[in-house]
Protein backbone atom coordinates (compact mmCIF):
# COMPACT_ATOMS: atom_id res chain seq x y z
CA UNK A 1 0.00 0.00 0.00
CA UNK A 2 1.64 3.71 -1.10
CA UNK A 3 2.63 5.67 1.87
CA UNK A 4 2.62 9.52 2.20
CA UNK A 5 3.24 11.75 5.13
CA UNK A 6 0.38 14.03 3.82
CA UNK A 7 -2.66 13.28 2.24
CA UNK A 8 -5.22 16.02 0.57
CA UNK A 9 -8.39 15.72 0.24
CA UNK A 10 -9.53 18.30 -2.36
CA UNK A 11 -8.14 19.64 -5.44
CA UNK A 12 -9.69 22.69 -5.29
CA UNK A 13 -7.77 26.37 -4.54
CA UNK A 14 -7.30 25.69 -1.18
CA UNK A 15 -5.96 21.96 -1.11
CA UNK A 16 -3.52 23.13 -4.34
CA UNK A 17 -2.09 26.39 -2.10
CA UNK A 18 -1.65 23.79 0.45
CA UNK A 19 -0.23 21.48 -1.22
CA UNK A 20 2.42 23.51 -2.99
CA UNK A 21 3.59 25.94 0.38
CA UNK A 22 4.08 22.26 1.43
CA UNK A 23 6.01 21.22 -1.92
CA UNK A 24 8.68 23.57 -0.58
CA UNK A 25 9.85 21.12 2.28
CA UNK A 26 11.12 17.61 2.66
CA UNK A 27 7.98 15.59 3.20
CA UNK A 28 5.57 13.21 0.48
CA UNK A 29 2.21 14.25 -0.40
CA UNK A 30 -0.34 13.33 -2.02
CA UNK A 31 -3.54 15.38 -3.30
CA UNK A 32 -6.98 13.36 -3.43
CA UNK A 33 -9.93 14.96 -6.09
CA UNK A 34 -12.20 13.36 -7.13
CA UNK A 35 -12.82 15.52 -10.24
CA UNK A 36 -11.21 15.05 -13.59
CA UNK A 37 -8.84 18.07 -12.98
CA UNK A 38 -7.85 20.60 -9.86
CA UNK A 39 -10.18 23.29 -9.66
CA UNK A 40 -13.50 20.77 -10.37
CA UNK A 41 -15.73 23.26 -7.89
CA UNK A 42 -16.24 26.41 -6.12
CA UNK A 43 -12.68 27.35 -7.15
CA UNK A 44 -13.23 27.81 -11.11
CA UNK A 45 -16.82 29.08 -10.28
CA UNK A 46 -16.56 32.32 -8.58
CA UNK A 47 -16.03 35.86 -9.03
CA UNK A 48 -12.21 35.88 -9.07
CA UNK A 49 -11.95 38.97 -7.35
CA UNK A 50 -8.97 39.71 -4.81
CA UNK A 51 -10.95 41.17 -2.01
CA UNK A 52 -9.25 43.61 -0.19
CA UNK A 53 -10.91 42.75 3.97
CA UNK A 54 -13.47 45.80 3.91
CA UNK A 55 -16.08 43.31 4.55
CA UNK A 56 -15.16 40.94 7.54
CA UNK A 57 -15.42 41.83 11.37
CA UNK A 58 -12.30 42.89 12.97
CA UNK A 59 -10.49 39.98 14.81
CA UNK A 60 -12.24 37.88 12.30
CA UNK A 61 -9.86 35.18 10.84
CA UNK A 62 -11.54 35.82 7.65
CA UNK A 63 -10.75 39.72 7.99
CA UNK A 64 -7.23 38.70 8.76
CA UNK A 65 -6.46 36.21 6.02
CA UNK A 66 -8.22 38.15 3.20
CA UNK A 67 -5.79 40.96 4.35
CA UNK A 68 -2.71 39.16 4.60
CA UNK A 69 -3.97 36.96 1.68
CA UNK A 70 -4.62 40.31 -0.84
CA UNK A 71 -0.84 41.36 0.33
CA UNK A 72 0.42 38.08 -1.05
CA UNK A 73 -0.89 37.76 -3.95
CA UNK A 74 1.22 40.11 -5.95
CA UNK A 75 4.42 38.08 -5.60
CA UNK A 76 2.67 35.34 -5.89
CA UNK A 77 1.07 35.61 -9.36
CA UNK A 78 4.67 36.79 -10.31
CA UNK A 79 6.06 33.28 -9.48
CA UNK A 80 3.20 31.29 -10.93
CA UNK A 81 2.61 33.44 -14.24
CA UNK A 82 -1.07 33.91 -13.04
CA UNK A 83 -2.69 37.15 -14.57
CA UNK A 84 -3.67 39.85 -11.78
CA UNK A 85 -5.45 43.13 -12.74
CA UNK A 86 -5.41 45.61 -9.37
CA UNK A 87 -8.78 47.65 -11.04
CA UNK A 88 -10.22 48.84 -7.45
CA UNK A 89 -13.66 48.47 -6.46
CA UNK A 90 -16.72 50.85 -5.83
CA UNK A 91 -19.50 50.19 -3.32
CA UNK A 92 -21.84 52.38 -4.45
CA UNK A 93 -24.89 53.98 -2.40
CA UNK A 94 -28.28 54.90 -3.98
CA UNK A 95 -29.26 56.70 -1.25
CA UNK A 96 -28.70 58.63 1.75
CA UNK A 97 -28.75 55.69 4.25
CA UNK A 98 -26.94 53.75 2.25
CA UNK A 99 -24.43 56.94 2.34
CA UNK A 100 -24.21 56.18 6.18
CA UNK A 101 -23.24 52.35 5.03
CA UNK A 102 -20.09 53.40 3.36
CA UNK A 103 -19.04 54.98 6.15
CA UNK A 104 -19.16 52.35 8.61
CA UNK A 105 -17.39 49.83 5.63
CA UNK A 106 -15.11 52.21 5.76
CA UNK A 107 -14.03 52.21 9.58
CA UNK A 108 -14.05 48.23 9.51
CA UNK A 109 -11.70 48.07 6.41
CA UNK A 110 -9.50 51.04 7.84
CA UNK A 111 -9.49 48.73 11.45
CA UNK A 112 -8.81 45.61 9.26
CA UNK A 113 -5.76 47.29 8.06
CA UNK A 114 -7.19 48.42 4.33
CA UNK A 115 -5.13 51.56 2.79
CA UNK A 116 -6.68 53.97 0.62
CA UNK A 117 -10.03 53.60 1.05
CA UNK A 118 -11.72 57.19 0.34
CA UNK A 119 -15.79 57.92 0.08
CA UNK A 120 -16.43 59.90 -3.15
CA UNK A 121 -19.45 61.66 -4.33
CA UNK A 122 -21.65 61.60 -7.17
CA UNK A 123 -19.28 63.92 -9.57
CA UNK A 124 -16.35 61.85 -8.18
CA UNK A 125 -17.55 58.57 -9.09
CA UNK A 126 -18.71 59.64 -12.45
CA UNK A 127 -14.80 61.30 -13.36
CA UNK A 128 -13.74 57.81 -12.70
CA UNK A 129 -16.27 55.36 -13.87
CA UNK A 130 -18.74 57.42 -16.21
CA UNK A 131 -21.61 54.75 -16.30
CA UNK A 132 -21.92 54.44 -12.49
CA UNK A 133 -25.43 55.65 -11.50
CA UNK A 134 -25.01 56.28 -8.23
CA UNK A 135 -25.09 59.18 -5.01
CA UNK A 136 -21.49 58.09 -3.83
CA UNK A 137 -19.49 55.15 -3.32
CA UNK A 138 -16.55 54.02 -1.18
CA UNK A 139 -13.59 53.50 -3.72
CA UNK A 140 -11.37 50.51 -2.70
CA UNK A 141 -8.00 50.96 -4.62
CA UNK A 142 -6.55 47.34 -3.39
CA UNK A 143 -9.38 45.05 -4.79
CA UNK A 144 -7.97 43.21 -7.53
CA UNK A 145 -9.17 40.21 -9.90
CA UNK A 146 -7.52 37.27 -11.50
CA UNK A 147 -8.63 34.41 -12.85
CA UNK A 148 -9.47 31.42 -10.35
CA UNK A 149 -9.17 28.59 -12.09
CA UNK A 150 -5.47 29.64 -13.96
CA UNK A 151 -4.29 30.64 -10.20
CA UNK A 152 -5.64 26.90 -8.92
CA UNK A 153 -4.21 24.94 -12.23
CA UNK A 154 -0.70 26.92 -11.00
CA UNK A 155 -0.35 26.65 -7.93
CA UNK A 156 -1.15 22.56 -8.19
CA UNK A 157 1.03 22.50 -11.54
CA UNK A 158 3.72 24.07 -9.22
CA UNK A 159 3.00 21.57 -6.66
CA UNK A 160 3.16 18.82 -8.85
CA UNK A 161 6.77 20.13 -10.34
CA UNK A 162 7.81 20.20 -7.00
CA UNK A 163 7.30 16.10 -6.41
CA UNK A 164 3.28 16.69 -4.86
CA UNK A 165 1.69 13.50 -6.23
CA UNK A 166 -2.10 14.20 -7.79
CA UNK A 167 -4.68 11.76 -8.37
CA UNK A 168 -7.16 13.46 -10.69
CA UNK A 169 -10.76 10.88 -10.89
CA UNK A 170 -10.22 9.50 -7.39
CA UNK A 171 -12.81 10.15 -4.87
CA UNK A 172 -12.10 9.39 -1.23
CA UNK A 173 -14.59 6.77 0.60
CA UNK A 174 -13.67 6.15 3.59
CA UNK A 175 -10.90 7.46 6.46
CA UNK A 176 -10.21 4.71 9.43
CA UNK A 177 -7.12 5.88 12.02
CA UNK A 178 -5.14 2.93 13.64
CA UNK A 179 -2.28 3.24 15.50
CA UNK A 180 -0.80 6.82 14.63
CA UNK A 181 -1.83 6.35 10.88
CA UNK A 182 -4.66 7.25 8.52
CA UNK A 183 -5.79 4.38 5.88
CA UNK A 184 -7.06 6.52 2.99
CA UNK A 185 -9.96 4.40 1.00
CA UNK A 186 -10.56 5.97 -2.38
CA UNK A 187 -11.83 4.82 -5.61
CA UNK A 188 -8.59 4.01 -6.60
CA UNK A 189 -7.64 1.97 -4.12
CA UNK A 190 -6.25 2.45 -0.25
CA UNK A 191 -3.18 4.44 0.89
CA UNK A 192 -1.54 5.23 4.64
CA UNK A 193 -0.80 8.57 5.55
CA UNK A 194 0.38 10.43 8.45
CA UNK A 195 -1.87 13.75 8.07
CA UNK A 196 -5.08 14.08 6.12
CA UNK A 197 -5.63 17.70 5.24
CA UNK A 198 -9.68 18.20 4.93
CA UNK A 199 -10.06 20.45 1.88
CA UNK A 200 -12.96 19.16 0.15
CA UNK A 201 -15.14 22.64 0.01
CA UNK A 202 -18.90 22.08 0.10
CA UNK A 203 -18.03 17.91 1.05
CA UNK A 204 -15.68 19.06 4.24
CA UNK A 205 -18.54 17.71 6.31
CA UNK A 206 -18.96 14.42 4.60
CA UNK A 207 -15.05 13.84 5.06
CA UNK A 208 -15.25 14.89 9.40
CA UNK A 209 -18.27 11.92 9.26
CA UNK A 210 -16.08 8.75 8.07
CA UNK A 211 -13.87 10.04 11.41
CA UNK A 212 -16.04 11.56 14.32
CA UNK A 213 -19.53 12.97 14.58
CA UNK A 214 -19.11 16.78 13.00
CA UNK A 215 -20.15 19.34 15.06
CA UNK A 216 -21.05 21.65 12.24
CA UNK A 217 -23.41 21.24 9.23
CA UNK A 218 -22.53 22.74 6.07
CA UNK A 219 -25.17 24.88 3.98
CA UNK A 220 -24.55 25.09 0.62
CA UNK A 221 -25.70 28.45 -1.05
CA UNK A 222 -25.97 28.71 -4.90
CA UNK A 223 -24.28 31.67 -6.67
CA UNK A 224 -25.17 32.50 -10.58
CA UNK A 225 -23.88 34.64 -12.90
CA UNK A 226 -24.49 36.06 -16.29
CA UNK A 227 -21.07 36.56 -18.81
CA UNK A 228 -21.14 39.33 -21.00
CA UNK A 229 -19.75 39.07 -24.62
CA UNK A 230 -15.86 41.20 -24.46
CA UNK A 231 -17.26 43.79 -27.29
CA UNK A 232 -19.14 45.14 -23.91
CA UNK A 233 -15.85 45.70 -21.96
CA UNK A 234 -16.30 49.56 -22.10
CA UNK A 235 -18.82 49.44 -19.63
CA UNK A 236 -16.58 49.36 -16.42
CA UNK A 237 -13.37 48.85 -15.82
CA UNK A 238 -13.38 48.71 -11.76
CA UNK A 239 -15.91 46.21 -10.06
CA UNK A 240 -18.98 47.95 -9.25
CA UNK A 241 -20.96 46.35 -5.54
CA UNK A 242 -24.10 47.10 -4.09
CA UNK A 243 -23.73 48.07 0.28
CA UNK A 244 -23.93 44.28 1.09
CA UNK A 245 -27.51 43.34 1.50
CA UNK A 246 -28.01 42.98 5.59
CA UNK A 247 -27.85 39.89 7.28
CA UNK A 248 -27.49 37.36 4.27
CA UNK A 249 -23.61 36.62 4.63
CA UNK A 250 -22.93 37.69 1.00
CA UNK A 251 -21.73 40.78 -0.90
CA UNK A 252 -24.46 41.35 -3.23
CA UNK A 253 -24.57 41.37 -7.14
CA UNK A 254 -22.14 43.42 -8.73
CA UNK A 255 -20.52 44.20 -12.07
CA UNK A 256 -16.97 42.64 -12.77
CA UNK A 257 -14.23 42.94 -15.53
CA UNK A 258 -12.80 39.43 -15.87
CA UNK A 259 -9.10 39.31 -16.64
CA UNK A 260 -9.92 38.12 -19.99
CA UNK A 261 -11.70 40.85 -20.92
CA UNK A 262 -15.49 39.87 -20.45
CA UNK A 263 -18.07 41.24 -17.56
CA UNK A 264 -19.72 39.27 -14.80
CA UNK A 265 -22.64 40.32 -13.32
CA UNK A 266 -23.63 38.02 -10.16
CA UNK A 267 -23.79 36.01 -8.04
CA UNK A 268 -27.22 35.70 -7.05
CA UNK A 269 -27.75 33.59 -3.89
CA UNK A 270 -29.75 31.09 -2.96
CA UNK A 271 -29.47 28.29 -0.29
CA UNK A 272 -30.29 25.11 -1.57
CA UNK A 273 -30.81 21.51 -0.73
CA UNK A 274 -27.84 19.36 -2.74
CA UNK A 275 -23.97 20.28 -2.52
CA UNK A 276 -23.58 19.88 -6.44
CA UNK A 277 -26.91 21.89 -7.99
CA UNK A 278 -24.95 23.80 -10.04
CA UNK A 279 -27.89 24.61 -12.57
CA UNK A 280 -28.81 28.51 -13.56
CA UNK A 281 -32.82 29.78 -13.44
CA UNK A 282 -34.77 32.21 -15.16
CA UNK A 283 -35.20 33.45 -12.39
CA UNK A 284 -31.81 34.63 -11.51
CA UNK A 285 -31.40 35.71 -14.79
CA UNK A 286 -33.30 38.28 -14.85
CA UNK A 287 -32.52 39.14 -11.52
CA UNK A 288 -28.84 39.79 -11.97
CA UNK A 289 -29.42 41.92 -15.18
CA UNK A 290 -31.83 44.14 -12.84
CA UNK A 291 -29.63 44.52 -10.11
CA UNK A 292 -26.64 45.22 -12.37
CA UNK A 293 -28.88 47.50 -14.24
CA UNK A 294 -29.78 49.46 -10.77
CA UNK A 295 -25.73 50.80 -10.59
CA UNK A 296 -25.02 50.77 -14.34
CA UNK A 297 -28.23 51.36 -16.03
CA UNK A 298 -26.62 50.93 -19.40
CA UNK A 299 -25.76 47.40 -19.00
CA UNK A 300 -27.72 45.57 -22.19
CA UNK A 301 -29.88 42.88 -22.24
CA UNK A 302 -28.40 41.24 -25.65
CA UNK A 303 -24.59 40.79 -24.53
CA UNK A 304 -25.17 37.66 -22.30
CA UNK A 305 -23.03 34.62 -24.29
CA UNK A 306 -23.00 31.93 -20.80
CA UNK A 307 -24.07 31.51 -17.54
CA UNK A 308 -22.94 29.39 -15.05
CA UNK A 309 -22.99 28.78 -11.08
CA UNK A 310 -20.65 28.02 -8.17
CA UNK A 311 -21.64 26.62 -4.56
CA UNK A 312 -20.88 28.64 -1.18
CA UNK A 313 -20.20 26.66 1.76
CA UNK A 314 -21.47 28.28 4.46
CA UNK A 315 -21.37 27.26 8.38
CA UNK A 316 -24.67 29.04 9.07
CA UNK A 317 -27.72 28.89 7.45
CA UNK A 318 -30.24 31.58 5.88
CA UNK A 319 -32.02 31.62 9.59
CA UNK A 320 -28.73 32.26 11.17
CA UNK A 321 -27.56 35.52 9.05
CA UNK A 322 -25.49 33.31 6.90
CA UNK A 323 -21.82 34.51 8.19
CA UNK A 324 -19.90 32.49 9.95
CA UNK A 325 -16.22 32.73 10.11
CA UNK A 326 -13.42 30.52 8.47
CA UNK A 327 -12.44 27.25 10.83
CA UNK A 328 -8.69 26.00 10.00
CA UNK A 329 -8.12 23.77 12.69
CA UNK A 330 -6.53 20.23 14.20
CA UNK A 331 -9.53 17.99 15.14
CA UNK A 332 -9.52 17.43 19.04
CA UNK A 333 -10.81 14.05 18.31
CA UNK A 334 -8.50 12.74 16.14
CA UNK A 335 -5.00 14.60 15.82
CA UNK A 336 -3.81 14.68 12.57
CA UNK A 337 -6.92 15.67 10.81
CA UNK A 338 -6.22 18.54 10.01
CA UNK A 339 -10.28 20.87 9.03
CA UNK A 340 -10.41 23.75 6.76
CA UNK A 341 -13.69 24.03 6.88
CA UNK A 342 -16.16 26.85 5.88
CA UNK A 343 -14.05 28.71 3.10
CA UNK A 344 -16.33 30.74 1.19
CA UNK A 345 -15.53 33.87 0.15
CA UNK A 346 -13.07 35.72 0.77
CA UNK A 347 -11.66 32.42 0.42
CA UNK A 348 -9.77 32.89 -3.06
CA UNK A 349 -7.83 35.86 -1.71
CA UNK A 350 -7.23 34.03 1.48
CA UNK A 351 -5.94 30.90 0.30
CA UNK A 352 -2.12 31.66 0.60
CA UNK A 353 -3.24 32.97 4.05
CA UNK A 354 -5.01 29.86 4.63
CA UNK A 355 -1.98 27.81 3.28
CA UNK A 356 0.69 29.41 5.38
CA UNK A 357 -1.98 29.18 8.20
CA UNK A 358 -2.72 24.95 7.37
CA UNK A 359 1.09 24.26 7.21
CA UNK A 360 2.29 26.41 11.10
CA UNK A 361 -0.41 23.18 12.76
CA UNK A 362 1.21 20.66 9.92
CA UNK A 363 4.79 21.55 11.33
CA UNK A 364 3.75 20.65 15.15
CA UNK A 365 3.23 16.87 13.55
CA UNK A 366 5.88 16.31 11.56
CA UNK A 367 9.06 18.00 10.44
CA UNK A 368 9.43 20.39 7.71
CA UNK A 369 12.87 20.94 6.58
CA UNK A 370 12.77 23.07 3.85
CA UNK A 371 14.47 21.27 0.29
CA UNK A 372 17.01 22.73 -1.72
CA UNK A 373 15.73 22.08 -5.26
CA UNK A 374 12.08 23.96 -4.74
CA UNK A 375 11.22 25.46 -7.76
CA UNK A 376 8.89 28.25 -7.16
CA UNK A 377 9.25 30.14 -10.02
CA UNK A 378 6.58 28.60 -12.89
CA UNK A 379 7.49 29.18 -16.55
CA UNK A 380 5.07 31.32 -18.25
CA UNK A 381 2.68 29.95 -21.22
CA UNK A 382 2.73 32.54 -24.26
CA UNK A 383 -0.22 33.14 -25.44
CA UNK A 384 -0.11 33.65 -29.28
CA UNK A 385 -3.00 36.19 -29.76
CA UNK A 386 -1.01 38.82 -26.75
CA UNK A 387 2.07 38.61 -29.16
CA UNK A 388 3.63 40.56 -31.60
CA UNK A 389 3.80 39.71 -35.70
CA UNK A 390 7.76 39.32 -35.19
CA UNK A 391 7.53 37.32 -32.39
CA UNK A 392 4.42 35.60 -33.92
CA UNK A 393 6.53 34.60 -37.12
CA UNK A 394 9.38 33.61 -35.10
CA UNK A 395 7.28 31.05 -33.07
CA UNK A 396 5.98 29.28 -35.96
CA UNK A 397 9.02 29.11 -37.81
CA UNK A 398 10.50 27.12 -34.64
CA UNK A 399 7.47 25.20 -35.05
CA UNK A 400 4.38 25.19 -37.56
CA UNK A 401 1.72 24.36 -34.39
CA UNK A 402 2.07 27.83 -33.17
CA UNK A 403 0.68 28.89 -37.08
CA UNK A 404 -2.45 26.63 -36.80
CA UNK A 405 -5.26 28.59 -35.23
CA UNK A 406 -7.68 25.65 -33.57
CA UNK A 407 -10.24 28.53 -31.86
CA UNK A 408 -11.18 31.07 -33.90
CA UNK A 409 -13.12 33.14 -31.48
CA UNK A 410 -10.03 33.35 -28.66
CA UNK A 411 -7.29 32.90 -31.61
CA UNK A 412 -5.49 29.64 -29.96
CA UNK A 413 -3.12 27.95 -31.84
CA UNK A 414 -2.39 23.90 -31.63
CA UNK A 415 0.58 24.23 -30.16
CA UNK A 416 -1.29 25.78 -27.09
CA UNK A 417 -3.84 23.37 -26.98
CA UNK A 418 -0.71 20.56 -27.39
CA UNK A 419 1.12 22.42 -24.57
CA UNK A 420 -2.58 22.19 -22.47
CA UNK A 421 -2.51 18.47 -22.49
CA UNK A 422 0.83 17.88 -21.66
CA UNK A 423 0.09 19.76 -17.82
CA UNK A 424 2.11 17.97 -14.92
CA UNK A 425 -1.51 16.93 -13.83
CA UNK A 426 -2.33 14.91 -16.81
CA UNK A 427 -5.77 16.67 -16.96
CA UNK A 428 -7.32 15.42 -19.85
CA UNK A 429 -10.48 16.46 -20.37
CA UNK A 430 -12.07 19.07 -23.12
CA UNK A 431 -12.31 21.32 -20.16
CA UNK A 432 -8.82 20.70 -18.93
CA UNK A 433 -7.61 22.36 -22.49
CA UNK A 434 -10.18 25.24 -21.83
CA UNK A 435 -8.83 26.14 -18.44
CA UNK A 436 -5.38 26.22 -19.74
CA UNK A 437 -5.49 27.99 -22.57
CA UNK A 438 -8.78 29.08 -23.39
CA UNK A 439 -9.99 27.26 -26.54
CA UNK A 440 -13.72 26.98 -26.05
CA UNK A 441 -14.07 30.15 -24.01
CA UNK A 442 -15.19 32.35 -27.18
CA UNK A 443 -18.44 33.64 -28.41
CA UNK A 444 -18.98 30.31 -30.34
CA UNK A 445 -18.34 28.51 -26.83
CA UNK A 446 -16.29 25.71 -28.69
CA UNK A 447 -18.56 25.36 -31.42
CA UNK A 448 -15.87 25.77 -34.19
CA UNK A 449 -12.48 24.17 -31.97
CA UNK A 450 -14.10 21.15 -30.41
CA UNK A 451 -13.31 18.57 -33.61
CA UNK A 452 -10.20 19.92 -33.69
CA UNK A 453 -8.83 19.11 -30.10
CA UNK A 454 -10.58 16.07 -30.36
CA UNK A 455 -8.32 15.47 -33.18
CA UNK A 456 -5.29 16.26 -31.59
CA UNK A 457 -6.06 14.54 -28.77
CA UNK A 458 -6.48 11.76 -30.59
CA UNK A 459 -3.73 11.77 -32.93
CA UNK A 460 -0.66 13.71 -30.80
CA UNK A 461 -1.86 11.86 -27.05
CA UNK A 462 -3.42 8.68 -28.73
CA UNK A 463 -6.73 8.53 -26.91
CA UNK A 464 -9.20 6.60 -27.69
CA UNK A 465 -12.19 9.32 -28.70
CA UNK A 466 -14.82 7.30 -27.13
CA UNK A 467 -13.01 7.86 -23.66
CA UNK A 468 -12.85 11.60 -24.14
CA UNK A 469 -14.72 13.46 -21.92
CA UNK A 470 -16.16 17.23 -21.49
CA UNK A 471 -15.21 17.76 -17.97
CA UNK A 472 -16.01 15.39 -15.31
CA UNK A 473 -15.39 11.47 -15.20
CA UNK A 474 -18.97 10.86 -16.04
CA UNK A 475 -19.54 13.39 -18.85
CA UNK A 476 -18.77 11.45 -22.18
CA UNK A 477 -19.16 13.10 -25.32
CA UNK A 478 -19.51 10.68 -28.22
CA UNK A 479 -22.03 7.57 -28.47
CA UNK A 480 -19.33 5.43 -30.84
CA UNK A 481 -17.76 5.93 -34.13
CA UNK A 482 -20.17 6.78 -36.91
CA UNK A 483 -19.05 4.31 -39.06
CA UNK A 484 -19.42 1.61 -37.25
CA UNK A 485 -22.95 2.68 -36.06
CA UNK A 486 -24.02 2.90 -39.54
CA UNK A 487 -22.12 -0.85 -40.41
CA UNK A 488 -24.04 -1.71 -37.55
CA UNK A 489 -27.75 -0.24 -37.75
C1 LIG B 1 -20.46 32.20 -6.17
C2 LIG B 1 -19.13 32.36 -5.47
C3 LIG B 1 -18.39 33.54 -5.61
C4 LIG B 1 -17.18 33.69 -4.97
N1 LIG B 1 -16.42 34.80 -5.21
C5 LIG B 1 -15.21 34.92 -4.61
C6 LIG B 1 -14.38 36.02 -4.91
O1 LIG B 1 -14.66 36.81 -5.79
N2 LIG B 1 -13.22 36.16 -4.22
C7 LIG B 1 -12.85 35.28 -3.26
O2 LIG B 1 -11.83 35.51 -2.61
N3 LIG B 1 -13.59 34.18 -3.01
C8 LIG B 1 -14.74 33.97 -3.68
N4 LIG B 1 -15.49 32.87 -3.47
C9 LIG B 1 -15.00 31.85 -2.54
C10 LIG B 1 -14.01 30.91 -3.20
O3 LIG B 1 -14.44 30.53 -4.48
C11 LIG B 1 -13.88 29.68 -2.32
O4 LIG B 1 -13.58 30.11 -1.01
C12 LIG B 1 -12.79 28.75 -2.77
O5 LIG B 1 -12.90 28.45 -4.14
C13 LIG B 1 -12.90 27.47 -1.95
O6 LIG B 1 -11.91 26.58 -2.39
P1 LIG B 1 -11.88 25.11 -1.85
O7 LIG B 1 -10.62 24.52 -2.36
O8 LIG B 1 -12.12 25.11 -0.38
O9 LIG B 1 -13.18 24.40 -2.45
P2 LIG B 1 -13.43 23.75 -3.90
O10 LIG B 1 -12.92 24.58 -4.99
O11 LIG B 1 -14.87 23.40 -3.94
O12 LIG B 1 -12.55 22.44 -3.85
C14 LIG B 1 -12.88 21.30 -3.11
C15 LIG B 1 -12.46 20.11 -3.94
O13 LIG B 1 -12.58 18.92 -3.17
C16 LIG B 1 -12.96 17.88 -4.04
N5 LIG B 1 -13.56 16.83 -3.22
C17 LIG B 1 -14.65 16.91 -2.44
N6 LIG B 1 -14.89 15.74 -1.82
C18 LIG B 1 -13.90 14.89 -2.22
C19 LIG B 1 -13.60 13.52 -1.93
N7 LIG B 1 -14.36 12.79 -1.11
N8 LIG B 1 -12.52 12.96 -2.53
C20 LIG B 1 -11.73 13.68 -3.37
N9 LIG B 1 -11.99 14.98 -3.68
C21 LIG B 1 -13.05 15.57 -3.11
C22 LIG B 1 -13.96 18.55 -4.98
O14 LIG B 1 -14.08 17.83 -6.20
C23 LIG B 1 -13.34 19.93 -5.17
O15 LIG B 1 -12.55 20.02 -6.33
C24 LIG B 1 -16.70 32.67 -4.13
C25 LIG B 1 -17.42 31.46 -4.01
C26 LIG B 1 -18.60 31.30 -4.71
C27 LIG B 1 -19.31 30.00 -4.66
Amino acid sequence: MKKFQVAIIGGGVIGSSIARELSRYDVSVVVFESGSDVASQASKANSGVIHSGINSPPYSLKARLCVEGNRMFQSLAGELGVPVKWVGKFVVAGNEDEIAELEHLKRVGESNGVPGLEILDEAGVKKKEKNISCRGALWVPTAGITSPYQLTIALAENAAENNVKFLLETKVIGLKKQAQKFFVNTTKGGFLADVVVNAAGVFCRDIVAMLEEPDFNVYPCRGEYLVLDKSYSWLVRSMVYPVPPKHTGVLGIHITPTIEGNILLGPSAEFINEDEDTRTTREAMISLLKHAKEMVPVVPDNAVINAYSGIRSKLASAENGGWADFRIEESRNTPGLINILGIESPGLTAAPAIAKEAIGIIAGLIVLKEKGSFKSNRARVNRFSGLLETERAKMIEKDSKWGRVVCRCEQVTEREVTDALSNPLGARTLSSVKYRCRAGMGRCQGGFCTPHIVRIMKDNFGMDVIDIKLKSPNSTLFTGRVREVREHG
